[in-house]
């Protein structure tokens, strides 16, 4: 691990936050420093601290200290996630013989001297009893290389001599607090203190030699690695042979998961809590889980215990996948891990004559030869991470294996960590959205109203896969959406619905993207205004293939897609409100939506046994905005002006004012009618709803 310190960056993080002070603004350069090294932290791991000084409210100067809180992650940490502690209570503390969880959180919180702070680490008294003005804290995968062995005591001892302070495992809290600080001060000589099985603390008086210390001693630790593994490492054993491309058996996998790790919640109106993938298929993946030593390195504990919030304890291993019979081996391997999982929690609430709430007993990480790495998380954000954490996961136990032998925490330990009664108190507040973990698809997703209907869907909380022909109209609206509700919220695939193919790559690529979906909405259409007698046979076979024959194919790979999954689901159709009150010169279009119409009637009786429902919008004209203007209605505007015998700059008014809200259709209507029928508020299927601000002429009957 090379320093990354530079006098020039620090003295701009000084001048960026020289209301925080030099401390707290070098705090946050070096804490960044860490932070971005995926090596050292990931996703809100690790810790910092800085000690000084608060003026309070009477002009006193009290010792304080700065430590990073929760919410916040090292590698975008500004002063505000480093709240500030009265530090000399605190180090009373330490006189204390024991302190609970809930106890010491209290105590933190009513000692800000801002009550306005995001709590402060759990490993804040760590920071505060050691005696040093700065102290970092990462979880280095090279310290977890060295400790998580049986011989890891003995190996840092080689390694590093006496420039570290050696800490047993102790789940981070007052007691961990304590012993650290004993360790520390039997050697107040010491760098730092490595914590076997968890990670790695350095201190220094100012903020460079904090982190240059930290550098030096996962370097220390990289060295021998990497030198182990040159003299005399051990390679993994190539076993496996994938009869074709990961992606394709990923997309075979996805849903068939996606369907197994479905909870069932008991209630007719919202059945499954859902989770989403993060597939991944790298070479280093690959290797590891198309190896012989695969299972008995993976069904091993993880790198420090905090992980296992976010992939549980152990994968789901399918050690001999028969690609042929994949579903089946996948329904036994869920069904076995779930069971597992009970017996584990109940052998601990035994042991420990504890009571906690029993978590989902659904594997989060599944690794297969030949396809890779499956996480998943109840969004996408939290399947990356589960993802990330993972990868290192693989990493470390691939470099334990080739320079001796890999031992996690036993079960015990994990267990304390999973079922914190920190973590227990937060279970059931978080009211999640409407459409929380779902998937939609969303056929010319780029146009007026598929756009704004894929924003419905995001703003209700699904996660949209938005599809379109034209490939510059849907990079930019997926550019939109991404920056107003994050990268995780949406993907773009290119699409032509009248292409078998294409429909076809776009339902798997569906998979592979988020594991599989719950809501179709079939939205792709072509316009064409037209007398009977000019009407060109090609014009009219045109307007059928994409508003017929594009519906048919979405309909059917959804149907296909929605089945593997076995858990039910949406189809919203988007419809018009031609099919009940036709206009003349329209024939093509009216013909092909009314077709859709019963298509989307027939579809709801076929699989209303499959918990699928099938509904129908049928809006009357949408025009888009100056934003998204509607490219159909630029496109045939002018001839259905002329169809109605009038300006083309009346039309908009013309079709306000003939339905008896005398109001003006809008994308964002539709959205929140298919954000309303996906998200079970009636028991409805094979129905219209018009939208169309109330034409008594196209009431459905
Ligand atoms: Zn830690």
């Amino acid at each position: 691990m090379k320093s990354l310190y530079n006098d020039s960056d620090a003295a701009a993080f000084v001048d960026r936050f020289k209301d925080a002070g030099e401390d707290v603004a070098l705090r946050v350069y070096t804490s960044q420093l860490i932070g971005r090294d995926p090596d050292l932290v990931m996703h809100g791991g690790g810790n910092t601290s800085v000690k000084g000084h608060f003026t309070n409210i009477l002009g006193e100067r009290v010792p304080a200290i700065f430590v990073k809180g929760s919410g916040w992650n090292l590698d975008t940490i500004e002063p505000a996630g480093l709240p500030g502690l009265d530090l000399h209570y605190l180090k009373k503390l330490r006189a204390l013989d024991a302190l609970s969880d809930e106890e010491m959180v209290n105590q933190l919180r009513t000692h800000l001297f801002d009550t306005s702070s995001p709590n402060p680490s759990v490993e804040t008294l760590l920071h505060a009893f050691l005696p040093h003005k700065f102290v970092d804290h990462s979880h280095a995968d090279a310290i977890l290389a060295i400790t998580n062995r049986p011989d890891g005591e003995a190996l840092v001892k080689e390694i590093f001599g006496d420039r570290v302070g050696i800490v047993k495992y102790v789940m981070p809290g007052f007691e961990l607090a304590k012993v650290c600080a004993d360790v520390f001060e039997a050697n107040p000589k010491v760098d730092g203190l490595v914590l076997l099985k968890h990670g790695l603390f350095s201190f220094g008086d100012t903020a460079k030699e904090s982190y240059e210390r930290h550098a030096e001693l996962v370097t220390l630790a990289e060295e021998w690695l990497e030198n182990e593994k040159r003299s005399r490492g051990r390679k993994l054993t190539p076993q496996f042979n994938a009869p074709a491309e990961p992606s394709m058996f990923a997309a075979q996998a996805a849903p068939a998961l996606r369907g197994l790790l479905a909870e069932a919640t008991g209630d007719p109106d919202a059945p499954y809590k859902r989770l989403v993938v993060e597939w991944r298929a790298t070479e280093e993946i690959l290797s590891f889980v198309n190896s012989a030593e695969f299972s008995k390195l993976a069904l091993t504990g993880p790198l420090t215990p905090d992980h296992v919030i976010r992939t549980k304890a152990l994968p789901l291993v399918i050690t001999d996948p028969d690609f042929g019979n994949l579903e089946e081996q996948l329904a036994e391997g869920v069904t076995g891990y779930r069971r597992k999982y009970n017996e584990y929690f109940d052998r601990m609430i035994a042991d420990k004559k504890v009571e906690r709430i029993r978590l989902d007993d659904f594997p989060r990480i599944v690794l297969i030869p030949g396809v890779g790495l499956l996480a998943w998380g109840d969004s996408k954000k939290a399947a990356r991470i589960a993802a990330d954490i993972y990868e290192h996961t693989i990493r470390v136990k691939t470099l334990v294996h080739a320079t001796g032998e890999y031992q996690a925490l036993p079960d015990s330990d994990l267990f304390d960590v999973e079922y914190w009664p920190l973590e227990q108190a937060k279970l059931g507040k978080a009211k999640p959205k409407a459409l929380h973990g779902q998937v939609a698809v969303v056929t010319g997703a780029a146009g007026a109203i598929g756009s704004a209907v894929a924003e419905s869907l995001i703003q209700a909380g699904a996660h949209v896969v938005l599809s379109d022909i034209n490939a510059d109209a849907l990079t930019e609206t997926c550019n939109d959406l991404g920056a107003k509700y994050g990268k995780d919220s949406r993907r773009g695939v290119i699409c032509d619905v009248t292409d078998e193919h294409s429909v076809l790559a776009l339902f798997n690529e569906v998979a592979r993207l988020y594991g599989g979906a719950d809501i179709i909405v079939p939205n792709a259409g072509i316009a064409l205004s037209r007398a009977l007698d000019q009407l060109d046979a090609d014009d009219w076979q045109r307007v059928m293939d994409v508003n017929l024959n594009g519906y048919f194919l979405v309909m059917r790979e959804g149907t296909r897609l929605l089945k593997r999954q076995g858990t039910g689901g949406h189809m919203v159709v988007i419809g018009s409100k031609n099919v009940m009150a036709p206009g003349a010169e329209f024939s093509a279009y009216s013909a092909s939506k009314a077709a859709v119409h019963q298509l989307a009637k027939v579809s709801a009786m076929e699989l209303a046994k499959e918990g699928i429902r099938v509904n129908v919008l049928a809006p009357d004209a949408v025009f888009g905005n100056d934003k998204n203007p509607s490219g159909l209605w630029d496109e045939v505007g002018p001839d259905r002006a002329k169809a109605h015998g009038i300006d083309f700059k009346q039309l908009e008014d013309h079709y306000r004012n003939r339905n008896l809200l005398r109001t003006r259709i809008t994308g964002k209507h539709v959205g929140n009618a298919v954000v309303f029928l996906a998200s079970n508020q009636t028991p409805t299927t094979g129905a219209t709803l018009p939208i169309d601000g109330g034409i008594p002429g196209a009431f459905p009957r």
